[in-house]
């Protein structure tokens, strides 16, 4: 089964994809992205997806070449062709090519990169024991909302992770949590599920959005504000969200153990709730 990709309008097998060297993606990172995955082969929340597509695209100014409907199609044929089990899919749109210039030209043809390849579900177990976290200064940009393909910062802080043999960065701003490196960072404190605002600070993660209206579903208060890192050690319990992380508990933050060190009541019943979204057809495109 092969992995796919798609250059501007043509499939094509993923190793002879290429783009130009004068590409404003790989010159300035001028572009954004979204990562869907599917669900028995169908893509999960991707209006969600193509909706803040639009909006990083047109915080840059930058004009996406096809409608949704067009997107939808695209993503379909990907998902057909490459018949993984699983797929995850990764659309990149750059400014496209022109002469080295910070300054760029409402002209430009923006180039769109879209690969299909498989995707490997976590393993069941590390939801059920939940995972290990480190907290890392968030020195990223002030336009985090911004689905950049700039993403030094998130690369940084992804390789301490994987040095420092945890699961995920939780990304402190003058002492407050903003985000995982590639998650939402949610935490429980006395039942209520408290979790970043939406603003410059954070990537409102589409499944933070599908969480938080399955807590308010279930009964359980939200509160969108930040908490402190200390507020973070002392909470009842903290989860991971994400596109590939769905749901998933943080039992031990920087050698801390987080709650009771297990998963606890209330991520277990959204994890639970989550897996049922998943599992119903109109959640999938
Ligand atoms: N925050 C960051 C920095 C991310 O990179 C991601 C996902 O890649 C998320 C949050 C979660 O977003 P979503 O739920 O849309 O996958």
């Amino acid at each position: 089964m092969p992995d796919v990709a798609f250059i501007n309008g043509t499939f094509v097998p993923l190793a002879e994809a290429k783009v130009s060297i004068e590409d404003r993606g790989f010159q300035f990172g001028d572009g954004v992205y979204e990562v869907i995955r599917t669900y028995r082969g169908r893509p999960f929340a991707l209006e969600g997806h193509l909706a803040r597509l639009h909006r990083s695209a047109t915080a840059l100014d930058l004009a996406l070449p096809y409608s949704n409907a067009e997107w939808t199609d695209y993503v379909r044929e990907g998902i057909k062709r490459a018949s993984y089990p699983e797929a995850k899919i990764y659309i990149q749109v750059t400014r496209g090519v022109a002469p080295r210039d910070h300054a760029y030209s409402a002209e430009t043809t923006p180039t769109v990169v879209m690969t299909v390849r498989e995707f490997h579900p976590l393993d069941r177990s590390l939801q059920a024991a939940g995972v290990e976290a480190m907290t890392i200064e968030d020195i990223r940009w002030g336009r985090c909302d911004i689905k950049s393909v700039n993403l030094l910062a998130n690369v940084l802080a992804r390789q301490q992770v994987r040095q420092a043999q945890v699961f995920e960065a939780i990304l402190i701003k003058e002492g407050l949590v903003t985000e995982g490196a590639v998650s939402n960072v949610m935490v429980v404190q006395r039942g209520t599920v408290v979790t970043a605002p939406e603003g410059p600070r954070i990537l409102s993660g589409v499944t933070r959005a599908t969480v938080l209206n399955l807590a308010r579903s279930e009964g359980l208060p939200v509160q969108e504000r930040f908490v402190s890192q200390a507020d973070l050690y002392h909470a009842d319990e903290v989860f991971l969200t994400g596109t590939t992380v769905e749901v998933l508990a943080v039992v031990r933050i920087d050698g801390k153990i987080i709650g009771g060190g297990r998963p606890g009541p209330i991520v277990q019943r959204l994890a639970a709730c989550f897996t049922s979204r998943v599992s119903s057809p109109l959640a999938l495109a």
